[in-house]
Protein backbone atom coordinates (compact mmCIF):
# COMPACT_ATOMS: atom_id res chain seq x y z
CA UNK A 1 0.00 0.00 0.00
CA UNK A 2 1.43 3.21 -1.24
CA UNK A 3 2.61 5.14 1.78
CA UNK A 4 3.09 2.09 4.21
CA UNK A 5 6.51 0.15 4.72
CA UNK A 6 5.65 -3.37 2.78
CA UNK A 7 4.64 -6.13 5.32
CA UNK A 8 8.04 -8.02 5.23
CA UNK A 9 10.10 -4.76 6.51
CA UNK A 10 7.45 -4.43 9.20
CA UNK A 11 7.69 -7.90 10.32
CA UNK A 12 11.35 -7.83 9.78
CA UNK A 13 11.69 -5.02 12.32
CA UNK A 14 9.30 -6.77 14.66
CA UNK A 15 11.96 -10.06 14.46
CA UNK A 16 14.54 -7.52 15.44
CA UNK A 17 12.90 -6.08 18.90
CA UNK A 18 13.48 -9.36 21.05
CA UNK A 19 10.55 -10.39 23.42
CA UNK A 20 11.41 -13.10 25.16
CA UNK A 21 9.56 -13.30 28.95
CA UNK A 22 11.61 -14.09 31.27
CA UNK A 23 15.10 -13.33 30.01
CA UNK A 24 15.71 -9.50 30.85
CA UNK A 25 18.21 -8.74 28.19
CA UNK A 26 15.86 -10.18 25.47
CA UNK A 27 12.82 -8.69 27.16
CA UNK A 28 12.20 -5.46 25.20
CA UNK A 29 8.79 -4.82 25.25
CA UNK A 30 8.39 -1.07 25.88
CA UNK A 31 10.20 -0.96 22.79
CA UNK A 32 8.13 -3.60 20.46
CA UNK A 33 5.25 -1.81 21.62
CA UNK A 34 6.52 1.53 20.57
CA UNK A 35 7.53 0.17 17.26
CA UNK A 36 4.08 -1.37 16.70
CA UNK A 37 2.46 2.21 17.15
CA UNK A 38 5.42 3.85 14.93
CA UNK A 39 4.45 1.25 12.51
CA UNK A 40 0.63 1.39 12.41
CA UNK A 41 -0.41 4.58 13.51
CA UNK A 42 -3.66 4.64 12.96
CA UNK A 43 -4.58 1.40 14.67
CA UNK A 44 -3.34 3.16 17.52
CA UNK A 45 -5.03 6.35 17.05
CA UNK A 46 -8.58 4.77 15.99
CA UNK A 47 -8.76 2.07 18.43
CA UNK A 48 -9.10 2.84 21.90
CA UNK A 49 -6.06 1.66 23.57
CA UNK A 50 -5.85 -0.08 27.68
CA UNK A 51 -2.77 -1.41 28.95
CA UNK A 52 -3.03 -4.39 30.71
CA UNK A 53 0.41 -4.44 32.18
CA UNK A 54 2.71 -5.11 29.26
CA UNK A 55 -0.02 -6.06 27.59
CA UNK A 56 -2.38 -3.99 25.04
CA UNK A 57 -6.05 -4.35 24.99
CA UNK A 58 -7.67 -2.11 22.21
CA UNK A 59 -11.05 -1.94 21.43
CA UNK A 60 -13.00 -0.59 17.63
CA UNK A 61 -16.54 0.72 18.39
CA UNK A 62 -18.76 -0.80 15.83
CA UNK A 63 -22.17 0.37 14.89
CA UNK A 64 -24.34 -1.90 15.61
CA UNK A 65 -24.72 -2.72 18.92
CA UNK A 66 -27.07 -5.34 19.03
CA UNK A 67 -24.00 -7.91 17.57
CA UNK A 68 -21.54 -9.54 20.22
CA UNK A 69 -18.07 -8.02 19.75
CA UNK A 70 -15.63 -10.44 18.49
CA UNK A 71 -11.94 -10.29 19.61
CA UNK A 72 -8.68 -11.05 17.62
CA UNK A 73 -5.74 -11.89 20.52
CA UNK A 74 -2.28 -12.77 19.52
CA UNK A 75 0.79 -12.98 21.35
CA UNK A 76 3.77 -10.38 21.33
CA UNK A 77 6.39 -12.60 23.20
CA UNK A 78 8.08 -15.05 21.65
CA UNK A 79 10.53 -18.13 23.23
CA UNK A 80 14.07 -18.08 23.24
CA UNK A 81 16.98 -18.97 20.77
CA UNK A 82 20.61 -19.44 21.28
CA UNK A 83 21.37 -19.10 17.49
CA UNK A 84 23.31 -22.19 16.81
CA UNK A 85 22.14 -24.49 13.96
CA UNK A 86 20.57 -21.11 12.40
CA UNK A 87 21.11 -20.37 8.87
CA UNK A 88 20.90 -16.56 10.06
CA UNK A 89 20.67 -15.53 13.47
CA UNK A 90 17.65 -15.69 15.25
CA UNK A 91 16.55 -12.03 16.62
CA UNK A 92 17.94 -9.97 13.54
CA UNK A 93 14.67 -10.47 11.34
CA UNK A 94 17.23 -11.36 8.21
CA UNK A 95 15.33 -11.27 4.43
CA UNK A 96 16.54 -13.98 2.02
CA UNK A 97 15.69 -16.58 0.17
CA UNK A 98 11.93 -14.63 -0.17
CA UNK A 99 11.37 -15.57 3.40
CA UNK A 100 11.90 -13.25 6.79
CA UNK A 101 13.75 -15.26 9.28
CA UNK A 102 13.59 -15.18 12.97
CA UNK A 103 12.49 -16.23 16.06
CA UNK A 104 8.72 -15.09 16.20
CA UNK A 105 8.29 -15.64 12.01
CA UNK A 106 5.23 -18.05 12.28
CA UNK A 107 4.82 -18.21 16.30
CA UNK A 108 3.56 -15.56 15.99
CA UNK A 109 4.95 -11.81 14.99
CA UNK A 110 4.14 -12.79 11.50
CA UNK A 111 0.52 -13.23 11.63
CA UNK A 112 0.16 -10.45 14.24
CA UNK A 113 1.84 -8.11 11.30
CA UNK A 114 -0.48 -9.14 8.82
CA UNK A 115 -3.57 -8.44 11.11
CA UNK A 116 -2.16 -5.29 12.24
CA UNK A 117 -1.37 -4.57 8.72
CA UNK A 118 -5.07 -5.13 7.05
CA UNK A 119 -6.22 -3.51 10.60
CA UNK A 120 -4.13 -0.43 9.42
CA UNK A 121 -5.06 -0.22 5.84
CA UNK A 122 -9.37 -0.13 7.81
CA UNK A 123 -8.39 2.70 10.04
CA UNK A 124 -6.82 4.61 7.38
CA UNK A 125 -10.01 4.54 5.14
CA UNK A 126 -11.40 5.53 8.16
CA UNK A 127 -13.96 2.55 8.01
CA UNK A 128 -15.77 1.37 10.90
CA UNK A 129 -16.85 -2.51 11.34
CA UNK A 130 -20.42 -3.51 11.94
CA UNK A 131 -19.33 -5.08 15.18
CA UNK A 132 -17.23 -4.12 17.64
CA UNK A 133 -13.75 -5.35 17.50
CA UNK A 134 -11.17 -5.94 20.14
CA UNK A 135 -7.75 -6.75 19.61
CA UNK A 136 -5.70 -7.79 22.72
CA UNK A 137 -1.48 -8.44 22.01
CA UNK A 138 -0.14 -10.23 24.85
CA UNK A 139 3.28 -10.25 26.59
CA UNK A 140 2.91 -14.05 28.26
CA UNK A 141 1.23 -15.95 26.47
CA UNK A 142 4.56 -18.59 26.16
CA UNK A 143 4.76 -18.85 30.14
CA UNK A 144 1.32 -19.41 31.00
CA UNK A 145 -0.97 -16.16 30.53
CA UNK A 146 -1.18 -14.94 33.48
CA UNK A 147 -1.63 -11.66 32.68
CA UNK A 148 -3.99 -12.12 30.06
CA UNK A 149 -6.10 -13.48 33.09
CA UNK A 150 -6.21 -9.94 33.89
CA UNK A 151 -7.19 -8.96 30.87
CA UNK A 152 -10.33 -11.45 31.04
CA UNK A 153 -11.71 -10.17 34.64
CA UNK A 154 -11.22 -6.50 33.14
CA UNK A 155 -13.53 -6.95 30.31
CA UNK A 156 -15.79 -9.26 32.43
CA UNK A 157 -15.69 -6.57 35.30
CA UNK A 158 -16.74 -4.03 32.22
CA UNK A 159 -19.94 -6.52 31.69
CA UNK A 160 -18.10 -7.46 27.81
CA UNK A 161 -19.47 -10.74 26.51
CA UNK A 162 -18.02 -12.11 23.04
CA UNK A 163 -19.51 -13.75 20.72
CA UNK A 164 -15.46 -15.12 18.82
CA UNK A 165 -12.18 -14.90 20.21
CA UNK A 166 -9.46 -15.88 16.86
CA UNK A 167 -6.36 -16.60 18.02
CA UNK A 168 -3.32 -18.93 16.98
CA UNK A 169 -3.65 -22.39 16.80
CA UNK A 170 -4.24 -24.03 13.08
CA UNK A 171 -2.15 -22.65 9.88
CA UNK A 172 -2.30 -23.78 6.34
CA UNK A 173 -0.90 -26.99 6.36
CA UNK A 174 0.91 -29.36 3.91
CA UNK A 175 -0.42 -33.01 3.50
CA UNK A 176 -2.69 -32.63 6.02
CA UNK A 177 -2.52 -36.08 7.70
CA UNK A 178 -0.26 -37.10 4.95
CA UNK A 179 -3.56 -37.65 2.61
CA UNK A 180 -5.03 -34.41 1.73
CA UNK A 181 -2.55 -33.20 -1.19
CA UNK A 182 -1.50 -29.44 -1.22
CA UNK A 183 -2.45 -26.93 1.48
CA UNK A 184 -5.59 -27.42 3.66
CA UNK A 185 -6.62 -24.95 6.36
CA UNK A 186 -6.67 -26.14 9.67
CA UNK A 187 -8.78 -24.83 12.61
CA UNK A 188 -8.80 -25.47 16.44
CA UNK A 189 -11.82 -25.68 17.59
CA UNK A 190 -10.84 -27.20 21.35
CA UNK A 191 -7.95 -27.79 23.22
CA UNK A 192 -6.97 -30.98 24.76
CA UNK A 193 -6.40 -29.76 29.01
CA UNK A 194 -3.25 -30.55 30.47
CA UNK A 195 -2.73 -31.59 33.86
CA UNK A 196 0.85 -32.20 35.72
CA UNK A 197 0.94 -34.81 38.81
CA UNK A 198 3.93 -35.96 40.97
CA UNK A 199 3.29 -39.89 41.89
CA UNK A 200 5.37 -40.37 45.51
CA UNK A 201 6.82 -44.21 46.37
CA UNK A 202 7.94 -44.14 50.01
CA UNK A 203 10.62 -46.77 51.32
CA UNK A 204 12.40 -47.96 54.00
CA UNK A 205 16.09 -47.11 52.93
CA UNK A 206 18.49 -49.01 53.98
CA UNK A 207 21.58 -51.02 52.37
CA UNK A 208 20.94 -52.59 49.26
CA UNK A 209 22.65 -55.52 50.11
CA UNK A 210 19.35 -56.98 51.10
CA UNK A 211 17.00 -55.16 49.29
CA UNK A 212 13.75 -57.13 49.75
CA UNK A 213 11.28 -56.61 46.95
CA UNK A 214 8.70 -53.71 46.98
CA UNK A 215 10.98 -51.08 46.96
CA UNK A 216 10.20 -47.72 45.97
CA UNK A 217 11.74 -47.53 42.59
CA UNK A 218 10.02 -50.82 41.88
CA UNK A 219 6.63 -49.69 43.07
CA UNK A 220 7.09 -46.52 41.25
CA UNK A 221 8.07 -48.44 38.12
CA UNK A 222 5.69 -50.98 38.04
CA UNK A 223 2.78 -47.97 38.44
CA UNK A 224 4.30 -46.69 35.18
CA UNK A 225 4.23 -49.73 33.36
CA UNK A 226 0.67 -50.65 34.51
CA UNK A 227 -0.15 -47.06 33.01
CA UNK A 228 1.02 -47.62 29.58
CA UNK A 229 -0.26 -51.31 29.35
CA UNK A 230 -3.35 -50.85 31.00
CA UNK A 231 -4.48 -47.20 31.21
CA UNK A 232 -7.49 -46.86 33.64
CA UNK A 233 -9.63 -43.45 31.35
CA UNK A 234 -11.93 -43.82 29.79
CA UNK A 235 -11.41 -44.53 25.36
CA UNK A 236 -13.46 -43.48 22.64
CA UNK A 237 -13.66 -40.99 20.11
CA UNK A 238 -14.81 -37.74 20.80
CA UNK A 239 -16.93 -35.78 18.84
CA UNK A 240 -14.30 -33.11 18.07
CA UNK A 241 -12.69 -35.87 16.43
CA UNK A 242 -14.75 -37.55 14.58
CA UNK A 243 -15.35 -33.86 12.82
CA UNK A 244 -11.93 -33.93 12.15
CA UNK A 245 -12.16 -36.86 10.11
CA UNK A 246 -15.72 -36.37 9.07
CA UNK A 247 -13.92 -33.10 7.24
CA UNK A 248 -11.31 -34.45 6.20
CA UNK A 249 -12.62 -37.69 4.22
CA UNK A 250 -14.29 -34.93 2.24
CA UNK A 251 -11.29 -33.91 0.54
CA UNK A 252 -10.15 -37.45 -0.25
CA UNK A 253 -11.01 -39.68 -2.93
CA UNK A 254 -11.43 -43.65 -3.30
CA UNK A 255 -10.74 -45.71 -0.34
CA UNK A 256 -9.11 -43.59 1.77
CA UNK A 257 -11.94 -41.46 1.71
CA UNK A 258 -13.89 -44.11 2.54
CA UNK A 259 -11.73 -45.48 5.79
CA UNK A 260 -11.35 -42.13 7.12
CA UNK A 261 -14.92 -41.64 6.61
CA UNK A 262 -15.40 -45.36 8.24
CA UNK A 263 -13.48 -44.26 11.61
CA UNK A 264 -15.22 -40.93 12.02
CA UNK A 265 -18.29 -43.16 12.68
CA UNK A 266 -16.41 -45.79 14.23
CA UNK A 267 -18.27 -47.16 17.57
CA UNK A 268 -16.07 -50.59 17.80
CA UNK A 269 -13.75 -49.90 21.20
CA UNK A 270 -10.35 -51.04 19.77
CA UNK A 271 -10.89 -48.54 16.91
CA UNK A 272 -8.80 -50.86 14.35
CA UNK A 273 -9.96 -48.64 11.40
CA UNK A 274 -8.66 -45.17 13.30
CA UNK A 275 -5.59 -47.22 13.99
CA UNK A 276 -4.74 -47.68 10.91
CA UNK A 277 -4.82 -44.34 9.40
CA UNK A 278 -3.79 -42.48 12.06
CA UNK A 279 0.11 -42.36 14.03
CA UNK A 280 -1.83 -40.43 17.00
CA UNK A 281 -4.91 -42.54 17.15
CA UNK A 282 -4.49 -43.16 21.01
CA UNK A 283 -3.99 -39.33 21.53
CA UNK A 284 -7.15 -38.82 20.05
CA UNK A 285 -8.67 -41.66 21.70
CA UNK A 286 -8.89 -39.59 24.78
CA UNK A 287 -6.49 -39.03 27.73
CA UNK A 288 -2.56 -39.21 27.50
CA UNK A 289 0.12 -39.72 29.86
CA UNK A 290 3.67 -38.88 29.54
CA UNK A 291 6.22 -39.88 32.19
CA UNK A 292 9.11 -36.94 31.77
CA UNK A 293 10.82 -36.64 35.64
CA UNK A 294 11.77 -39.37 37.78
CA UNK A 295 14.09 -38.68 40.86
CA UNK A 296 14.68 -41.39 43.63
CA UNK A 297 17.84 -42.31 45.48
CA UNK A 298 21.64 -40.50 45.82
CA UNK A 299 23.99 -43.83 45.54
CA UNK A 300 24.60 -47.19 44.51
CA UNK A 301 24.69 -49.30 47.40
CA UNK A 302 21.60 -47.19 49.10
CA UNK A 303 18.03 -47.66 48.97
CA UNK A 304 15.96 -44.45 48.70
CA UNK A 305 13.73 -43.93 51.21
CA UNK A 306 11.62 -41.47 48.75
CA UNK A 307 11.19 -42.00 44.92
CA UNK A 308 9.07 -39.41 43.07
CA UNK A 309 7.98 -39.54 39.19
CA UNK A 310 6.26 -36.65 36.93
CA UNK A 311 3.89 -37.24 34.63
CA UNK A 312 2.04 -34.62 32.22
CA UNK A 313 -1.57 -35.61 31.35
CA UNK A 314 -3.17 -34.16 28.85
CA UNK A 315 -7.33 -34.57 28.73
CA UNK A 316 -9.86 -34.20 26.44
CA UNK A 317 -13.27 -32.26 27.20
CA UNK A 318 -15.27 -35.50 27.51
CA UNK A 319 -12.77 -36.17 31.17
CA UNK A 320 -12.55 -33.36 33.49
CA UNK A 321 -9.58 -33.72 35.93
CA UNK A 322 -11.55 -34.29 38.89
CA UNK A 323 -12.20 -38.23 36.94
CA UNK A 324 -8.39 -38.34 35.75
CA UNK A 325 -7.35 -37.87 39.14
CA UNK A 326 -9.94 -40.34 40.68
CA UNK A 327 -8.61 -42.72 38.71
CA UNK A 328 -5.27 -42.25 38.66
CA UNK A 329 -5.88 -42.15 42.60
CA UNK A 330 -7.27 -45.63 42.20
CA UNK A 331 -4.52 -47.31 40.56
CA UNK A 332 -1.56 -45.78 42.55
CA UNK A 333 -3.31 -47.29 45.72
CA UNK A 334 -2.73 -51.04 44.09
CA UNK A 335 1.05 -50.21 44.42
CA UNK A 336 1.05 -48.36 47.67
CA UNK A 337 1.93 -44.97 45.86
CA UNK A 338 0.49 -41.43 45.87
CA UNK A 339 -0.85 -39.63 43.69
CA UNK A 340 -0.62 -35.42 43.74
CA UNK A 341 -1.94 -32.82 41.30
CA UNK A 342 0.73 -30.10 40.77
CA UNK A 343 -1.51 -27.89 38.70
CA UNK A 344 -2.80 -27.63 35.19
CA UNK A 345 -6.15 -26.72 33.37
CA UNK A 346 -8.99 -29.06 31.70
CA UNK A 347 -9.96 -29.01 28.20
CA UNK A 348 -11.36 -26.03 26.85
CA UNK A 349 -15.28 -26.21 25.66
CA UNK A 350 -15.09 -27.30 22.13
CA UNK A 351 -16.45 -25.08 19.22
CA UNK A 352 -18.93 -26.20 16.68
CA UNK A 353 -18.01 -26.22 13.21
CA UNK A 354 -21.67 -25.51 12.79
CA UNK A 355 -21.49 -22.28 14.89
CA UNK A 356 -21.16 -18.58 13.99
CA UNK A 357 -17.05 -18.19 13.92
CA UNK A 358 -15.98 -21.36 12.60
CA UNK A 359 -18.82 -20.48 9.58
CA UNK A 360 -16.97 -17.17 9.33
CA UNK A 361 -13.35 -18.37 9.07
CA UNK A 362 -14.54 -21.02 6.31
CA UNK A 363 -16.08 -18.39 4.32
CA UNK A 364 -13.40 -15.92 4.19
CA UNK A 365 -10.93 -18.86 3.60
CA UNK A 366 -13.48 -20.28 0.57
CA UNK A 367 -12.79 -16.16 -0.72
CA UNK A 368 -8.99 -16.30 -0.07
CA UNK A 369 -8.19 -19.29 -1.17
CA UNK A 370 -10.81 -21.19 -3.38
CA UNK A 371 -11.41 -24.74 -3.06
CA UNK A 372 -8.77 -25.02 -0.03
CA UNK A 373 -10.12 -28.02 2.15
CA UNK A 374 -11.24 -26.58 5.51
CA UNK A 375 -10.95 -29.10 8.26
CA UNK A 376 -10.92 -28.87 12.34
CA UNK A 377 -9.32 -30.15 14.86
CA UNK A 378 -7.74 -30.02 18.04
CA UNK A 379 -5.10 -28.51 19.61
CA UNK A 380 -2.52 -30.81 22.30
CA UNK A 381 -1.43 -27.66 23.46
CA UNK A 382 -2.66 -24.32 24.62
CA UNK A 383 -3.56 -21.07 23.77
CA UNK A 384 -4.30 -17.50 24.93
CA UNK A 385 -7.78 -18.46 23.88
CA UNK A 386 -8.64 -20.77 26.50
CA UNK A 387 -9.07 -17.76 28.97
CA UNK A 388 -11.22 -15.48 26.49
CA UNK A 389 -13.64 -18.71 26.48
CA UNK A 390 -14.88 -17.56 30.14
CA UNK A 391 -16.34 -14.57 28.57
CA UNK A 392 -16.57 -15.95 24.80
CA UNK A 393 -19.01 -18.18 23.18
CA UNK A 394 -16.86 -19.27 20.70
CA UNK A 395 -13.10 -19.69 19.99
CA UNK A 396 -11.17 -20.36 16.77
CA UNK A 397 -7.80 -20.91 16.59
CA UNK A 398 -6.07 -20.85 13.51
CA UNK A 399 -3.51 -18.45 11.47
CA UNK A 400 -3.38 -18.11 7.47
CA UNK A 401 0.25 -19.03 8.19
CA UNK A 402 1.31 -21.66 5.27
CA UNK A 403 3.85 -24.02 7.23
CA UNK A 404 5.57 -26.44 4.93
CA UNK A 405 7.08 -29.46 6.42
CA UNK A 406 9.96 -29.00 7.08
CA UNK A 407 9.03 -25.62 8.21
CA UNK A 408 6.97 -26.99 11.26
CA UNK A 409 10.22 -27.81 13.16
CA UNK A 410 10.92 -23.86 13.64
CA UNK A 411 7.78 -23.44 15.48
CA UNK A 412 10.02 -23.27 18.89
CA UNK A 413 12.74 -24.76 17.39
CA UNK A 414 15.49 -23.27 14.77
CA UNK A 415 15.62 -21.66 11.82
CA UNK A 416 12.10 -20.06 12.19
CA UNK A 417 10.86 -18.43 9.10
CA UNK A 418 7.89 -17.59 6.85
CA UNK A 419 7.24 -17.50 3.52
CA UNK A 420 6.98 -13.50 2.05
CA UNK A 421 4.56 -14.47 -0.01
CA UNK A 422 1.97 -16.48 2.93
CA UNK A 423 2.36 -12.70 4.66
CA UNK A 424 1.02 -11.25 1.79
CA UNK A 425 -1.47 -13.91 1.53
CA UNK A 426 -2.18 -13.10 5.48
CA UNK A 427 -2.74 -9.68 4.95
CA UNK A 428 -5.42 -10.81 2.54
CA UNK A 429 -7.30 -13.03 4.69
CA UNK A 430 -6.99 -10.02 7.28
CA UNK A 431 -8.14 -7.89 5.04
CA UNK A 432 -11.27 -10.19 3.99
CA UNK A 433 -11.70 -11.07 7.76
CA UNK A 434 -12.06 -7.35 8.87
CA UNK A 435 -14.28 -6.43 5.64
CA UNK A 436 -16.96 -8.49 6.63
CA UNK A 437 -17.45 -8.39 10.34
ZN1 LIG B 1 2.21 -19.01 19.79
Amino acid sequence: MEGQKKVETILSEMIRIPTVRGVSEKYKMAAYRALLEEEFPHVFSVMEKTPIEEALLLKWEGKDPSQLPVLLSGHMDVVDADGEGWEYPPFEGVIAENQVWGRGTLDMKGAQCAFLYALEEKCRKGETPERTLYVYLSCDEEVGGDITCSAVEYLKEKGVRLQAVFDEGGTLAEEYMDCIPGRSAVIAIAEKGSLTYEVTALGKGGHSANPGSGTAIARLAAFICSLEENPPFLRELPEEQRACLRAAARYMQGEKAEKFAAAAEEQDPAYPILHTICDDADARLGVTVAFTKIEGGHSANVLPEKAVLTMNVRVPASQPEKDVTRLLEERAGKFDVSVKLCGGRDASAVTSVDGWAYRYTEEILGRVFPGMPVIPFVLGGGTDSRHFLKIAQEAVRFSPIYIRKEQGSGVHGKNERIDVRSLYESVEYYREFLKNL
